[in-house]
């Protein structure tokens, strides 16, 4: 791999109220010293829910955490009237990180569109945050042996007016959408295959370095049992992992795969 520090991200889905975060952050972190984690070599970040936003940031900066977080999703604006969203300004203000955009679940629930998603990598990184662009195909797709091409119009359509510059802080998430919370896993062969399709697609969009320089992680059902064979690979750099984040030792086992 080049020179990219792999991060596993956890996605919590709409899942631990702001006092099970508190617990859940804690455990976290004593699981993560317990194993001697060293955050310059894997990093490691969670994504809760944003009620849990503030009691995590809390909880980091009063015991000066490593751990990384930031929101699921985001607003596409700045501020103004658009009732229940959130913008990634605020994100921000809480310390935030990183942000999911186009996560399968708000591009099947919420019909976000490629040109919304890109409408929302690009606030993002307004408001100084990396956006974790998830990309992926279902199964159907896949079936029909589209997935690389459907994966890649994604990328493009995400990525569409983002500068050289500011893709290196963009992380790419490749997540069958068959492979999502059914524990069906794709093998570090496919996830190999769709990075690498990723890069290379990065390479003639921007340039070899720039494309060097992006992190790609492959989501769908990653555990603990698991996760070495799909790190061994290498065009990939971290994971995006929900259902299994929600336990903060298998977690912290996920993040220490080597
Ligand atoms: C996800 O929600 O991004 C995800 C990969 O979920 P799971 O690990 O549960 O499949």
């Amino acid at each position: 791999m080049a020179n990219r520090t792999p991060l596993m991200a956890g996605n919590w889905k709409m899942n631990l109220d702001h006092q099970q975060a508190i617990q859940t952050v804690q455990k976290l972190a004593w699981a993560l010293r317990d194993g001697k984690h060293d955050f310059g070599a894997v990093e490691v970040a969670v994504l809760p829910p944003f009620t849990d936003i503030r009691s995590v940031q809390t909880l980091v900066d009063a015991d000066k955490l490593e751990l990384k977080y930031g929101g699921q999703d985001c607003s596409a604006h700045v501020s103004g009237a658009y009732t229940g969203e959130t913008s990634p300004v605020f994100l921000a203000k809480l310390g935030a990180t990183y942000v999911a955009v186009g996560h399968s679940e708000r591009r099947q629930y919420h019909a976000e569109s490629d040109d919304l998603v890109n409408a929302k990598v690009k606030a993002a990184l307004g408001a100084g945050l990396a956006p974790i662009l998830c990309i992926g195909e279902d199964l159907e797709t896949r079936r029909a042996a589209a997935h690389v091409q459907h994966t890649l119009l994604q990328l493009e359509g995400g990525l569409l007016d983002v500068s050289a510059e500011q893709v290196r802080k963009v992380v790419v998430a490749y997540e069958p959408v068959w492979a999502i919370g059914t524990g069906e896993t794709a093998t570090p062969e496919d996830a190999q295959e769709m990075a690498e399709a990723i890069r290379a697609r990065l390479v003639e969009l921007y340039d070899e370095e720039t494309a060097q320089a992006v992190r790609v992680l492959y989501g769908g059902s990653v555990k603990s049992s698991n996760v070495a064979s799909i790190m061994a690979k290498p065009d990939v750099d971290g994971a995006l992992v929900g259902g299994a984040s929600l336990d903060p030792e298998e977690f912290a086992a996920i993040a220490r795969y080597k």
